[in-house]
């Protein structure tokens, strides 16, 4: 077999194993050997049987002083059961109904034990313990992701049968890339991982593997940019920002003008401008892309506003309607619900030139809306964009300057990879007169107090939301559950008041009503799914109620009570949630705590880990497998410098001894780049 064959011929994978190998991403002998495990017992460390602590995981090295009796103890249930010691004290292992295991242990032979120490005094056992025969030194045992019916030792022993069976390991390090940078050669490096010879090793075998890992990832981030900027950008002439701060109803912040004036310089040139403005919700991110658009259509030139979801465009065509109201700046607003005719009108407008500024979900970037001279390629919200969708907007006909904004806080490190040498903007600064969000937690025994607290201020002219409910991964049901509670409550405890109703099911059309009426103050109380989270900005609401507040990522709720506190009134924030799961509670204290987003953002990694803040939803790139994004700084720096510089001296990794790299980066990046 090779490195590349069906893992159903594998020795020991029939029909039902090979589909649960599938539901682990397994499919080919590659995938097997590269599944890798994250974590190692420690079965190198022995502990003496005297110093064992009860409850704790623990290592020992025993001589088995008989075979497993066997005790019948009722209908159903065996034990199994022998005396083990290490030479100065005895300890029970106990099997419950595994006679497989019992029949293992040899007398007089010595194994290493690692399990959990139960029972008291001395009455101690080790219950179903792990155990192996001792060979004269300790080892680290690999742990791996299960699924149901297959545990971390059945795939260990396949991958054992694997490393029996596969003939060849292509390696996609070229040689010289591994001798300069000292990795350990491919099949070395996947034995190690699976069955570390030693610490040492093991440590060794994690770094090439890392390396490999964002080495291929840099490549491609690098060769993706590349092709972006190979072309040249519209270099605009004049600087007009100045110009456009005097149509602004506020005075902008310092970080606001610095960001713009950055930018401004950048566009001067002909180099293609790429830069991510950073700035938590409510900094006044638009007002910065509004300044830069207008300085564009000043200058001649067109501009691309990307949101993520139609909600947000259409309110993105309103706020720069609005900016540019005493203006002859031309705005389109063309989206996934735009009807054909309208649509081939806009897309003539766009492609004459006669419009200056395109707002727009992805359908944006559809491969039909041709621009006369775009200079400038805006997207929102940028983690919701898959970093193919952000390299189709830049490769329209000429390479626009762009400005990625996002109110996520990416590590400098994850940056790098996903923007390379991009430069950084950072609004660190509220607009002035803001209030704190005030952030409340309470149980559902009192919601009508919420309710009622929401009520006095619709009184006093002001508007809120409920988000409802997230039921349990159902789309449908959370439908049900928003209908309800809209029911229940436009008819019963807000009678009297304009209350409306959003969810992720209505029509685009629909949604742009409910959202229009709320805008324009006329409906008082919005009761709404999620789909509410990113971008709306209605600086009149001023309350919020979050429904089953527990069931919410704290990033999430962090981005949903951005919607209230964007005005100089006061604002406030109620979660509701009855749950009483202390890791729970100290989330949503966290809320209560801080209204800072790059603190909550920091908190919401320690609490759920960076695996899942940085999952390929979040920022389109290939999963990584072994390498950390957080943890990792200095292994991505290093990849960072080694691609650049392999690309400076063969850009389309040409000639055979790369063939297995540049076939590994085609394969990584499958629906974006290639290489040739
Ligand atoms: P975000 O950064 O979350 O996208 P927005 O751009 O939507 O924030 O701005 C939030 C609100 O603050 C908007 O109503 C906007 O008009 C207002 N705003 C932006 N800049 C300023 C400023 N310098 N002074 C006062 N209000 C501002
Ligand atoms: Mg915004």
């Amino acid at each position: 077999m090779n490195f590349d064959s069906d893992i159903k011929y594998l020795r020991g994978v029939g029909e039902k194993r090979a589909a649960m190998l599938a539901k682990l991403g397994i499919s080919a002998l590659r995938d097997l050997l590269t599944f890798y495990p994250r974590l190692y017992e420690d079965w190198s460390n022995i502990t003496a049987i005297k110093d064992a602590v009860f409850g704790e995981q623990v290592c020992i090295r025993a001589i088995a002083g008989s075979r497993c009796r066997e005790h019948r103890i009722r209908k159903g249930m065996t034990l199994y059961k022998t005396e083990v010691t290490d030479g100065e004290d005895l300890i029970d292992i106990t099997f419950f109904n595994n006679k497989y295991a019992a029949e293992m242990i040899e007398q007089g032979k010595e194994y290493l034990f690692y399990g959990r120490i139960t029972g008291k005094g001395y009455f101690r056992t080790m219950n179903s313990p792990e155990f192996t025969e001792f060979k004269g030194k300790g080892e680290l045992r690999a742990i791996y992701p299960q699924t149901a019916g297959l545990n971390s030792r059945a795939i260990e022993k396949l991958i054992k049968t694997a490393f029996e069976s596969c003939a060849d390991y292509p390696d996609p390090i070229p040689e010289d890339i591994r001798e300069a940078y000292c990795l350990m050669k491919y099949k070395d490096a996947l034995l190690n991982i699976h069955f570390p010879e030693n610490p040492d090793m093991l440590a060794e075998a994690r770094r090439r593997l890392i390396f490999e890992e964002l080495f291929l990832l840099e490549l491609g981030m690098l060769r993706l940019r590349e092709k972006s900027r190979a072309s040249n950008a519209s270099a605009l002439e004049k600087d007009y920002t100045g110009e456009f701060f005097s149509l602004l109803p506020f005075e902008l912040t310092n970080a606001q003008k610095n960001a713009i004036a950055d930018s401004a310089s950048d566009m001067m040139l002909s180099r293609p401008m790429n830069r991510l403005l950073q700035g938590d919700v409510g900094s006044g991110k638009t007002a910065v892309s509004a300044a830069l658009i207008y300085n564009c259509a000043k200058n001649g030139f067109q501009s691309a506003l990307m949101a993520p979801t139609e909600v947000l465009a259409a309110q993105h065509f309103k706020t720069m309607t609005k900016f540019f109201e005493n203006t002859d700046i031309k705005i389109s607003l063309l989206t996934g619900s735009t009807p054909a005719a309208e649509k081939k009108k806009i897309k003539a407008a766009v492609k004459s030139g006669e419009t200056d500024l395109l707002i727009g979900t992805h359908a944006i970037i559809q491969k039909d809306v041709e621009f006369s001279s775009l200079a400038l390629a805006v997207t929102d919200e940028q983690h919701r964009f898959g970093v193919n969708q952000r390299g189709a907007l830049s490769s329209k006909g000429t390479s626009p300057h762009t400005l990625v904004m996002s109110a996520t806080p990416i590590p400098r490190t994850l940056a790098l990879i996903i923007y390379g040498d991009l430069d950084l903007s950072i609004l660190n600064e509220m607009p002035k007169g803001r209030q704190k969000t005030e952030t409340f937690l309470i149980k559902s025994e009192i919601r009508e107090r919420a309710y009622g607290y929401i009520k006095k201020h619709l009184c006093q002219g002001m508007q809120g939301y409920i988000v409802c409910p997230l039921v349990a991964e159902s789309e449908a049901s959370e439908l049900t559950a928003a209908n309800e509670l809209y029911k229940k409550l436009s008819d019963g405890f807000f009678k009297g008041f304009t209350v409306g109703l959003l969810h992720g099911k209505m029509k685009p059309a629909e949604k742009k009503t409910v959202m229009d009426s709320f805008a324009a103050g006329e409906t008082q109380l919005l009761i709404s799914t999620t789909v509410i989270e990113v971008g709306i900005d209605v600086p009149n609401a001023v309350i919020m109620v979050i429904e089953n507040a527990e069931r919410f990522g704290l990033s999430q709720l962090h981005q949903l009570r951005g919607r209230i506190g964007r005005g100089t009134e006061k604002s406030t924030c109620i979660m509701i949630s009855d749950s009483g799961d202390e890791h729970t509670l100290e989330r949503l204290n966290i809320m209560t705590e801080t209204t800072d987003g790059f603190k909550i953002a920091d908190e919401d990694l320690r609490l759920r880990g960076p695996g899942d803040f940085f999952g390929s939803r979040q920022h389109g790139l290939p999963d990584l497998k072994i390498a950390d994004m957080m943890t990792d700084g200095e292994a991505i720096r290093e990849t960072h410098a080694a691609a650049t510089e392999l690309l400076k001296k063969n850009p389309t990794l040409s000639g055979g001894n790369y063939d297995l790299l540049r076939n590994a980066v085609n394969m990584l990046f499958s629906k974006g780049i290639s290489m040739n």
